[in-house]
Formats: structure tokens, sequence, C-alpha cells
């Protein structure tokens, strides 16, 4: 009989798991279908590990405001930090707000398996089934089955499913009554309309935009691709994306009425954009290139969409190569100070699992480690207390 059992070795199931290991009267087991544990932050930003960022706020997440903020204060990115410091990783600052491991995910691997080392780890073990009986939780795997009397779903979201992700978590929380909105691709490459296919001739090329979606403005590169656009800003602009149009602002702080004003120059050569990408534009928007002074009212109207850009996405690149999965256990039916169930004692959600979801920028391994945390310590005070 274990007093806390782990479904997940991600993220939040190792931090989580870190955490209560300094209460050496707990019995915590934690299972995975992985070989290896954490296998997400094995390969994440590109195989260092992009752990948190210089600004984290509620503002950087879709999900209830006030219980993304209370989880997320309640283990900071301050204490993130500190964490990492104490256990000998310094985490490097990229693209001046980007927390990395300096070289590679290894590094904050090594902390977790290393804190966890009196943990017992159930690997390569699918999960199959959870039920209860009196104040007992069963959990059925592919090997065997554990009883528990807390027990932590930490089973993350459904992208990249060869890294064995499954939708076990939002299975169990709709068996015990709790609400849920179905996973969704996030975080993820958006595919284009044909009256965008103009877009296909740039792939490889990038540039810096900023988006307007759903209120929200994201300023990032953004990476034309063969199958659509990709790269930091459009990621983020996925996971707000309701349905109609984003604008795509390609002169990000500048005017484009000022930078054509009394100039004898080529548009193309005012605009300071790569060739590609100002000829590509200014097709699609039917303006020839020509001196800026002989312009028509007709041209200074249609560039003016080089700042306010419409694009509607015919879809996304799907959970393949979707980063996160939007939506999981509504937040309603947790504690935001613990991550327990208001419905059933004792069953806990963290990490992806959960109906909050970041942007890109580390904001989901902080999340995903802040709600490990606040879990842990909720499990702790009631042992030693
Ligand atoms: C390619 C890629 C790069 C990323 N890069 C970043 C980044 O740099 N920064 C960032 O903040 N976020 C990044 N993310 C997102 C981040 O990895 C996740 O949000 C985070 O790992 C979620 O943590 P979690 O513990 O909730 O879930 P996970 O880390 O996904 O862990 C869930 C675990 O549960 C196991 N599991 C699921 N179902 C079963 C089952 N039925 N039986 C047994 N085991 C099961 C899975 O094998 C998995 O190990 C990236 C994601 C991907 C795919």
């Amino acid at each position: 009989m274990f007093d806390v059992l782990i479904l997940g070795a991600g993220a939040s199931g190792l931090m989580c798991a870190a955490e209560l290991a300094s209460c050496k009267d707990l019995k915590v087991g934690v299972i995975d279908a992985n070989a290896n544990v954490g296998a997400k932050i094995k390969i994440s930003g590109g195989g260092k590990c992009n752990i948190t960022n210089t600004e984290v706020t509620e503002n950087n997440y879709l999900g209830d405001e006030n219980f993304v903020s209370s989880v997320l204060n309640a283990f900071t990115k301050e204490e993130l930090l500190e964490f990492l410091h104490e256990n000998g990783l310094k985490p490097v600052i990229r693209k001046s707000r980007y927390y990395f491991c300096e070289k590679s995910s290894d590094e904050i691997l090594s902390i977790f398996r290393r804190l966890t080392k009196n943990t017992q780890y159930f690997l390569d073990e699918n999960i199959l089934h959870v039920s209860k009986d009196a104040d007992i939780f069963v959990v059925k795997t592919s090997r065997t089955q554990y009883q528990t009397k807390n027990l932590i779903v930490a089973t993350g979201g459904v992208s990249y499913k060869t890294l064995n992700a499954t939708d076990i978590g939002i299975q169990i929380a709709k068996q015990f009554g709790h609400e849920v909105t179905e996973f969704s691709p996030a975080l993820v490459g958006l595919t284009l309309q044909k009256d965008q296919f103009w877009m296909k001739e740039l792939s490889g090329i990038s540039a810096e935009v900023e988006i307007d979606v759903e209120g929200k403005k994201l300023r990032e590169e953004m990476l034309f691709a063969h199958r659509g656009i990709s790269g930091p800003a459009v990621l983020s602009a996925s996971l707000y994306w309701k349905k109609g149009n984003m604008f795509l602002n390609f002169l990000p702080e500048r005017d484009i009425n000022a930078l054509i004003k009394n100039s004898k120059k080529n548009i193309s050569s005012v605009l300071n954009l790569s060739k590609r990408l100002s000829k590509a534009l200014l097709d699609a928007l039917h303006v020839e290139d020509k001196p800026c002074n002989k312009l028509t009212k007709e041209d200074i109207d249609n560039l003016q969409l080089i700042q306010k850009y419409p694009f509607a996405p015919a879809g996304n690149f799907g959970f393949t190569k979707a980063e996160v999965s939007r939506g999981g256990v509504k937040t309603e039916s947790l504690h935001g100070k613990s991550m327990v169930s208001k419905k059933v004692d004792g069953l806990y959600f963290i990490g992806e699992v959960t109906d909050v979801t970041g942007e890109l920028g580390g904001y989901n391994f902080q999340w995903a480690f802040s709600s490990g945390v606040v879990c842990a310590r909720e499990i702790k005070s009631r042992y030693n207390g």
C-alpha cells in the first residue's frame, strides 16, 4: 500500500515526487509507460529544456486567471530558480527572457533522479484503469495493480504520442465526475487557406512580427514553413486562436505611413524587411514596387495591411507536432491551494492534464513544477501535522 502514487513521471510528477521525498515517512511510487523518466523534458527546448521565463504571470496562460495565479504565487519562478540553484543548476537566459539548461536537459533530469532516489519507480508500465474502494485507490497497469491512499494524476496531454502520451488523465477525471475540456493541439503551426498560399513560397525564412489574436499581442519570430506558418509567435498565437482572423503586423513598432512619407525610394527598400518577404507581401497586397512618392491613395490603403494582415488559419499541424494539449480537467473542480479534487478526497490533478496551458517560453514547465510543488506541500502538511 502506497501513501502516494503518482501517475506519470513527467515534469509535474517528478517535481511532486522530489518535493515529497523530504518526507521520509511517506511511501511514494511513480508509474510511467516510458522506459526513462521525463521523456518530454529530455527533448524539450531543442534538448536544453526551456525551464521558465523572466516574466511569468497568469496573463501568459489560457485558463482561469485566479486559479493560475494562486498556483504560480504558491511556487514562483524565483522559488523554482532558487530550487535549481540549490541543486547545482544555474539556468542561462537566452533571447533576454528564456531560462534554459546550459548544456542539456539532463542537467535538470539528474536533479530529479537524485532527489527521488528513494522513490519507487515503475517504468515501462501502462496505466490502464483506476478505481476507488472505500478510501483506497486501486491502479491497474499492464503488469500488476497497486493500492494507494492518495492518487496524483500527472499524465499530461496527448501531443507527441510517440512518447507514450495518452488521455488516461482525462478518462480518470471523467470517471470520478469532473468536468473536462477535451484536448486540442496548441503551441502548434497553423495551416493556410488558399488565399494565403503566397506564404508557401517563403518557406524557410523568418521575420519578427506582432500577432494580434483574441485581444492578445504576441511579439516574436514567425517562420514560414512548407505547410503553413510556425515559429514562436505563431505557436503562442495558436494557444489563443479560436476562430476567424488573427492579425499579423510585419512592421511591429514602426509606422508604415511615416516610412513612405516624402521618400523617393522604392517601397521594398524602405520597409526594411527581407527582399523575398517584401516582394511577396507587395504582390499579395496588389501593390507595385515603385517609388513611395508615386503611390496612389489605393496603394497606400492596401499598404496599411502590412501592419494588420488578416490571417484566418485553415487548421493546425495536429497533435504530432503540437508542443502541448490545450484543455484538460476544469479547474473549477480543483482547489487552487492544493490541486486536490473538490469531488473525491485524496485525488489530485497536476501539470498539463489540467485545463491550464501556457504560451511558448518555459511557461508550461513552470506550470507543471508549480502545480507539482503545491500538491506535494499539501500532502506533506497533512502527514507532518
Ligand atoms: C517537443 C516538445 C518540446 C517542449 N518544450 C518545452 C519547453 O522548452 N518549455 C516548456 O515549458 N514546455 C515545453 N514543452 C511542453 C512540456 O513538455 C509539457 O507541458 C510538460 O512536460 C507537461 O508536464 P506534465 O508532467 O503535465 O506531463 P508530461 O511531462 O507529458 O508527463 C506525463 C507522463 O505521463 C505518462 N503517461 C501518460 N499516459 C500514461 C499511461 N496511460 N500509462 C503510463 N504512463 C502514462 C507519459 O508517458 C509521460 O511521461 C514541450 C513539449 C514538447 C512535446
